[in-house]
Parts: C-alpha cells; structure tokens; sequence
C-alpha cells in the first residue's frame, strides 16, 4: 500500500490538481503558486503539429518533435494534429513527464466539419436554419474529440461587405443580425452544455475584430472604421458568441484604426474585457503578435510581447514572443508578473473546464474514433445541411427540377467529376477521396436517364483544348448541367481575388456550350458572392451550390430532381459587377437621391451616388432565393401604427403556398429607422422565420418587436433606441417587400 500511496503521488505530482472537490480557483492558485516564469509562460504558448504526418497511423519519429518542450513545460498545447492514440501519448508525456503535470490543450480548425465534412460555413449561412447548422458544429465536435481534439478555432464571424475577400467563405455573410444568430448557434453546438463532456469542446470565435473589412478585401489588409460602424455591425456577432459561452477568442491579424487589433487596448480592454466582461482566454492568430513588428507599432518582438499581453492576448499563436522575452521582462521589473499570471489563470480555467486535469485522456478515444467518424448519422447531417445550404438563384421556364421526361443529361464542367474541392477551403481533416461528385449523384438520382460526362476546361488555366469534346456531349443531351466555379484553395485564407467572376475559361465554356441550343442548369460553387451577369441573362437555370462537402453530388441531384425542394436564401449580396464592391443591403442613403436608376451609358445626367455603367443594385439581393413553389403574400398588419417605448409590436403577414409542392419560405422582416442621431441604414433585418408549407398551405406570421429591436449606437455612444418614425418591411427577399410606417412615440 505505501508504493501505492507512493505511485499515486509521483503519478499525480500536483495532488490539489486530482482533487475535484477542491474548488477551481483554488486548484489554479494551488499551481499556479508552484509555477517558475518559464512554466507560466509555456502555459501561453501555442504550437503548430504536423498536420498531415499524424493521425490513427502517427509517425513517431514526427511526434517525437514535441516531447522535450511538453516534458520542460514550455507549450501549453500543439494544434491542427489528430488522432487518439497519438494525442492519448502527448497527454500523457505532459501528465506524467513534466514537472508539473498540465495536460495539453489540443486545437485545430474545425471551421465545417471533421472528417464528415459540411457546406462551408457561407454555405450553411444559405440555410437560415439555425437548428441545423447547431447540428453541424455539434457533429464536427462529436467527430474531433474523438481524434483527440478539444478546442476549435471557430466560429468565424467576421463580417463580410467585400466578396473580393477570400474568407468571406468562412463567415455568415453580410448582416449583423443573421451573423449573430449564427455565432450563437455553432458555440453551441460545439460546446454542448458542458465543456467537460467528451463530445464537445471549446470553441474559439474568431477574429477579433473588423477583420472581415480589409480594405479592397485583400487578405490581412488595414482597416480603418468609426466606431459607429464597428459597434453597429461588425462587433455583435462577437458579443452573440460570448453570450452563448464560447470559452475563448481569438485576435485578428488587421490593423485598426492605427492600432493592432492584438494590441489593442480599445477593443481588447475597454470592449472585450471591461464592457463585456469577458473571462475566458484570447489567444493571437498566428504569429500575429510579433508581427505587430511588420505593422510598425512595436519596435522588436519584446515589445510586441509586452504590448499584447498587456491588451489581454492571453495566449501566443506561433509567435514564441512571451516565451522568449516576458520571463526577462518580468525579471528586470519591466513587466508586472500580476498580467502575466492573469492570463496563466485564464489557460488553466480553460483546461479545467474542458476536464482535463480530472481526465487528461478524456478526448482521446480509439473506440470513439472508430465507431463515431463518418458514422452514418453524422453523413446524414452532412447530407441534409448541404440541402439546405443551396439557393436556386433562377428557373426561368421551370426547368427544374428535372423529370423523368429527361433522357439524356451532359454533366459538363472543372467540377462535375471533382472530390477533392467539394471539400472547400479550411478542410484539413476531410479526406480527398470521400465526397460525393456532382457527376456521381446525378448518375444516383438519374435513374433511366443516360448521363455523359465531359470536364470541358481546368479550373483555372487558358486551355480550351476540352471544349470540343463538351460541345459534342451538350449537342447529345436533353439537358447540360454545368458545374464550374471556384476551386477549394480560390477562397479561404490568404485567397482574395480582384476578379470575382467564373475563373480561367470557364465564362468561355460556358458560352460554347449554350450555342448549342440545349437548356443550361448552372452548378455554381463558390466561396463568396461571384459575379454571374451574363449567366444570368443568358442561362435558364441557376443554384448556388459553396462547397458542399462530403454530401455534395446527392445534395445538388436531389435539389436537381426535386426530391428537395431548394429554400435556401442568400447571406450575402450578389454584385452585378466586382467594381460595385462593397455591396450590403444596409447601406445608408447619400444626401442625393433621385428617384429612378439612370444608370444606361448615355443617359441624362442626374447628380445621384452613382456609377455611369452599373445600377447601384445588387443582381441578386441579401436574402433572396428561389423554391419550386410559389409563396403569395397577403397584407402586411401591425397591432398598433404607433407604439410607446414598453409595448410590444406585433407584425403579421398571410403567407400562402400557392403552388402545388411542398416548400419552405424564410419570412424576414427589415425595420428603417428614418431620422437618427446617426444616420440609419435604409434596411436593416430584424427578425426571420424559415417555415414549411404543404401545397395550398396558409401560414399567418407573427412577429414581435420591442424597442430593443430599434436599438442602435447613438450620437452620444450610448445604445437604445429613438422616438420617430420608422419603416416596417416584410417579404421573402431584402428588394421584394410591403411596408407599413409605425411611430416610437416614446422610450
Ligand atoms: C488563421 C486562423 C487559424 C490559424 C490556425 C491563421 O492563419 O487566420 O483563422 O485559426 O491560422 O490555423
């Protein structure tokens, strides 16, 4: 019993740390009191692992890189690795080996899914269904903690006005209220209830802040915004993700207003930590703490280290700033240790929280792996999300979907016959050769029909060499389906294009083949808005179909054959031409407006915010999106014209399927503002409900608004809302509404 009692110690160095009934806080204050300057700061240092060398089959030689510094306690955790057995080994190097005995914190970026693979999260943003993009991130969580993973960097929710940007592909699009919603709905499906359960894990909402607002939508490019803007737009989906329990934050790459967005002791301190309270860890994109640096706000990588930790980026993504220099700062009092151990107490919460320290293995399950990745029902969510996430953007004629009356279908297009970018960007773990083709599930669903296939053009080269051969096939058939679009590695990170139309010569193709005559049904993938004006005017039919993931051939040939029909409503506004970037639906009116959109060349001047060539309006609006059916809405009713601050308005609207399949309509309700101590946009979504209808179905729609719904950043920087009078809009799309005034008479 006394070598027992005596391995038991050894095993568990750290006896307050097993203890469970010991409260938290004391067990930090326990371990923290023990920590030396480099052990502290180890606890704040993020590393990189070799994605692609591990996994269920590691390569030991690969992982044996890691153990000296889990064994001296100078990381905190590796990120984008996986696999049980290899992560069960590192937990247990870091349990067993170091002095101290902290388990490992184990991330990656589980941005649409594990090894079943999502739409990518535009993509689902398409759906408006909130339940089921909760389903999504719950089953990217049930799937990577099984391979050991315990903290995403995700959700995204980096608002998007520029589709020029590449991680538009990323986020939820375009509008704050949508945005937020959405944030809300993947931290908890990533976090479940309880952090400590093994099938969730902590989510990481990133990045913090404005991000998404680039200037030209270059990738990690300046940002420079008032404060209105940033609180009115870009900051809520942020504080929606806090709200719901995201466990920690991530701080953005961009510069803001002059200031580092890591360093930045406005958003940072004064928003993040003081106004909103928030107590969970920050951990810094990569190396973007010394490349405060590059941006000419700190000096050295000393500096920069003491910038950021002083602005609350509690955690070091790749940088090896704090590690390197905050023990010598803090050493020759030039750093207070009492910052240092604040964000220490921060890393550790966090992995209490998660349970590792009652259960470092907790995250690492070979049974888990083998039974749950891929399962069945994890292919099914797939399946159904990425249903959900198409929006049929036109079907003039109706011709979809398909019938049996179709004989013969050329499958034509760079991505008709393509595994591996259905995956889209930010899919490390998804494997190549799982989803489903285009071509493969048209063939499924297709049924007596023939179906051809025929590649037509590369993704993005100049040959035309294959276009004969496309050609030849579209003259055989009843119908062309085309699937052309962006590639996985055309969006994401690092991936802004100042071209967003159809890459390489795709456009050419396409026109190549609606000179044969045959009807056109456009499988559009993208990561972002794309520019399609001449598909629209020339091709019949039209779906956005992102990248669809792991389901995508038998999502897009159950759409095509009408098994499902499309409900799917755009999260963001499709430009008519790049150079009207940026484009949002909640813009705000200049002091020049005319009625009337003279925009043909040659036309009378008029003194309007406007170009000479292009309409100001968007080709397809925020919001829109087609269904085989037909929805009729009746007259748009308020319970009252006018309200006082405390009463409740209700709005409500008939809606009808006056077709004769089944569908679903997303209602959406849009509010105007129409004098404010800062100018208000001309819309601004409020309030949705995506509904199903039998054929001939009546739905009457009810909507609620409080003053809380006309809220927004005053003149005076306070938030609430203004007597006055306002606009109500309800329609199925942000351009196709009725409207009703009302008056706020008071608050
Ligand atoms: C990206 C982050 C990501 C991180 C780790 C960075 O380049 O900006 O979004 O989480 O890499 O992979």
């Amino acid at each position: 019993p006394l070598l027992l009692l005596l391995s038991y110690l050894t095993a568990f160095t750290s006896f307050g740390q097993k203890n469970q009934k010991v409260p938290t806080e004391k067990r930090i204050e326990d371990l923290l009191a023990k920590m030396t300057l480099e052990e502290k700061v180890g606890q704040l240092n993020f590393v990189v692992g070799d994605l692609f060398n591990t996994g269920p089959t590691v390569r030991t030689s690969e992982s044996d890189r890691f153990n000296e510094a889990i064994r001296k306690g100078s990381i905190t955790g590796i990120f984008n690795i996986h696999g049980a057995d290899y992560i069960g080994k590192l937990q247990k190097i870091a349990v067993k080996e170091s002095r101290l005995g902290i388990p490992l914190l184990i991330g990656a970026d589980i941005i649409h899914g594990f090894k079943t693979v999502f739409p990518i999260p535009l993509g689902e943003s398409a759906s408006w269904d909130l339940a089921a993009i909760e389903m999504g991130s719950r089953v990217a969580a049930i799937e990577s903690t099984a391979g050991g993973i315990n903290l995403t960097f995700a959700p995204m929710v980096d608002i998007a006005r520029d589709s020029r940007w590449g991680r538009t592909a990323e986020g939820a699009g375009e509008d704050p209220y949508l945005g937020s919603l959405i944030a809300a709905a993947r931290v908890k499906g990533f976090q479940g209830k309880d952090l400590s359960d093994p099938r969730t894990m902590a989510a990481c909402v990133k990045h913090f802040v404005a991000y998404g607002a680039a200037e030209a939508g270059r990738d990690y490019n300046t940002t420079d915004m008032s404060e209105y803007l940033l609180r009115d737009v870009y900051l809520p989906p942020f504080k929606a993700a806090l709200d719901a329990g995201s466990a920690t934050l991530m701080s953005a790459f961009n510069e803001l207003n002059g200031i580092p967005a890591t360093g930045n002791m406005f958003t940072m301190q004064q928003i993040l930590r003081k106004e909103w309270g928030f107590q969970g860890a920050v951990i810094s994109d990569w190396q973007n703490i010394t490349e405060m640096v590059n941006h000419g706000y700190s000096k050295d990588h000393a500096q920069a280290a003491e910038q950021a930790l002083k602005a609350g980026t509690d955690v070091d993504m790749m940088g090896e700033a704090y590690l390197k220099f905050i023990p010598e700062l803090v050493r020759s009092g030039k750093f207070d240790e009492k910052i240092l151990n604040e964000s220490v107490r921060r890393v550790l919460w966090l992995k209490f929280k998660l349970g590792l320290f009652d259960n470092p293995y907790l995250y690492s399950s070979t049974k888990r792996e083998k039974n749950e990745i891929r399962s069945k029902e994890n292919l099914a969510a797939a399946f159904d999300m990425a249903r959900k996430s198409i929006v049929l953007l036109k079907n003039q004629g109706n011709v979809l979907p398909l019938t049996a009356n179709v004989k013969k279908i050329a499958v034509i297009g760079p991505l008709a016959n393509n595994k591996a970018d259905m995956n889209g960007t930010w899919s490390f773990f998804g494997e190549e050769q799982h989803p489903v083709t285009f071509l493969e599930g048209i063939r499924k669903y297709a049924k007596g029909a023939e179906v051809t296939y025929a590649q037509g053009c590369e993704l993005y080269s100049n040959s035309t060499s294959l276009f004969q051969e496309a050609v030849a096939a579209a003259r055989n058939a009843d119908v062309v389906i085309m699937a052309i679009g962006e590639s996985a590695v055309m969006n994401g990170e690092g991936a802004s294009r100042a071209d967003i139309g159809l890459p390489g010569v795709q456009l050419d193709l396409v026109k190549e083949i609606h000179k044969t005559g045959k009807p056109i049904v456009a499988l559009v993938s993208s990561g972002r808005a794309l520019e399609l004006s001449w598909l629209d005017q020339n091709i019949p039919a039209i779906l956005a179909t992102w990248s669809l993931g792991s389901e995508a051939g038998n999502a897009a040939a159950s759409v095509l054959y009408g098994e499902y029909n499309p409900a799917g409503k755009l999260p963001l506004s499709f430009p008519r031409h790049v150079g009207q970037l940026p484009l949002y639906y909640n813009y705000k009116n200049t002091g020049r407006m005319y009625e009337g959109d003279h925009s043909e060349p040659g036309s009378e001047r008029v003194y309007k915010s406007r170009y000479r060539d292009v309409p100001n309006t968007p080709l397809y609006p925020f919001g829109y999106g087609l269904s085989y059916t037909n929805f009729s809405y009746g007259k748009l009713r308020l319970n009252k014209s006018s309200i006082s601050g405390n009463e409740p308005l209700v709005v409500s609207v008939d809606v009808t399927n006056a077709g004769n399949v089944a569908g679903e309509e997303v209602v959406q309700l849009y509010i105007q503002d129409l004098v404010g101590s800062t100018a208000r946009p001309v819309k601004q979504l409020k309030k949705f409900q995506k509904l199903a209808f039998a054929p001939g179905e009546t739905k009457t729609i009810t909507f609620t608004l409080t003053k809380e719904d006309l809220s927004f950043w005053r003149q005076d920087m306070t938030f609430g809302a203004e007597p006055g009078d306002f606009k109500i809009m309800v329609g199925g799309n942000s351009r196709d509404v009725q409207t009703l005034p009302f008056t706020l008479t008071a608050l």
